[in-house]
């Protein structure tokens, strides 16, 4: 099994997955400027490690309207972020925010891709002529070295499911304390993580008791796992039954990389009588230092984005009447032997009229 089918995902769509390249094999990271001959040397061995490698998953972000298409207009619509600024993009892939912002007039773009799409964006920028706007640096943010001392603008797309899943962030934040001009800007410098409770009585049958009777055959053990594990998919609007609350608000142009681990309290109000079987978390970005504020939100209510959200399955049933409370908070931290995953800690409870229960649970992104 490859990451890209992993368990965050009842479908079997593409993956995206930011995958981090500390264990994958060094060698995939000498080939020179031989495109077309590097390109056919690639064997699913290198992709397992490397899945941004592979057109496939740039093909369903560049696919993400939603995704891509605020990314154009931020740069478009707001040329005075990006004229005559020199402009980093951390985590290029294709070289599209790249691209965007050479289009807007930008002094010149530095195109930062450690993966082997970094040839290809710089096939991509020579034929849509901007070789002399935009240089692209194959390697890691992290080991590579800039012709230039400070940058203007730092945009990157690195949000990962669950927003931190992957870890991404902290890349950016490393090229923003290495490299960006005092008062830069970043782009989008708002993240924003939400949390809901939904009635998913279905699916939770399909994806958590399933394992309770496989073909005649007591496979719960199983269950216990699948419990920890947060799945991302789409959430219906119809499912939500609580409101929704901010978790936690990021400045990614202040905030440090501890930033990013915290506890936050919530609690959340049921909006009608119904029983809950998960949580959802979902989140947001904003560029605010646009002319007027832009971004977009992955949330159950808004368009459908690559990112899904990120429901986690609850042990109990709650029977919740409308106006009743959950309340509890939620620890999310880095987990120590894989930096890239998450591990998250459930507190909650309920004080209903039909339902009392307090209970805490683990879950880990991996
Ligand atoms: N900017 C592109 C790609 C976004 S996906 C777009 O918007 O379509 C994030 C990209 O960052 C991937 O291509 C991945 O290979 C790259 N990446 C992840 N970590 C990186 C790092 N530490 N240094 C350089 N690139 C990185």
């Amino acid at each position: 099994m490859t990451r890209t089918e992993n368990n965050h995902n009842g479908s079997d769509e593409t993956q995206k997955t930011k995958l981090s390249f500390e264990d994958a094999d060094e060698s995939m990271y000498d080939g020179g400027d031989n495109n077309a001959d590097v390109a056919d040397d690639i064997t699913s061995a290198d992709y397992y490690f490397d899945s941004y490698s592979h057109f496939g998953i740039h093909e369903e972000m560049l696919k993400d309207v939603v995704r891509t298409k605020c990314y154009q207009d931020v740069i478009y619509k707001n040329k005075f972020l990006i004229k005559d600024k020199i402009v980093l993009d951390v985590g290029a892939g294709t070289g599209i925010l790249s691209l965007f912002c050479a289009k807007a007039g930008a002094a010149h773009v530095y195109a930062v891709e450690c993966s082997q799409m970094a040839d290809t964006a710089r096939e991509i920028v020579k034929s849509n002529g901007f070789s002399d706007v935009i240089t692209v640096l194959k390697g890691k943010i992290e080991e590579i070295k800039l012709p230039i001392p400070k940058v203007d603008v730092i945009i990157s797309e690195w949000m990962g499911y669950f927003l931190l899943y992957e870890n991404m962030l902290d890349t950016v934040l490393y090229a923003r304390n290495k490299w960006l001009v005092d008062g830069g800007t970043v782009l989008p410098d708002k993240a924003s993580l939400y949390l809901t409770a939904i009635e998913d009585a279905h699916y939770k049958d399909d994806k958590v008791e399933f394992w309770d009777d496989v073909y005649g055959f007591d496979m719960s053990c199983i269950k216990r796992k699948a419990i920890t594990e947060p799945l991302v998919d789409t959430v219906d609007g119809n499912q939500i039954v609580t409101d929704s609350k901010m978790l936690k608000t990021m400045d990614i142009s202040k905030m440090a990389s501890g930033d990013a681990s915290f506890t936050a309290p919530f609690k959340l109000v049921a909006q009608r009588n119904d029983h809950i079987h998960a949580l959802v978390a979902y989140f947001d970005v904003a560029f605010t230092m646009c002319h007027k504020k832009m971004g977009f939100s992955t949330g159950p209510k808004s368009r459908a984005t690559h990112w899904k959200q990120t429901v986690l399955y609850l042990e109990d049933v709650l029977t919740i009447c409308e106006g009743e409370t959950i309340t509890g908070s939620m620890t999310i931290a880095q987990n120590k032997k894989n930096p890239r995953d998450v591990d998250i800690k459930l507190n909650y409870s309920l004080n209903g009229q039909h339902c009392k229960i307090s209970r805490t649970q683990l879950y880990r992104m991996r």
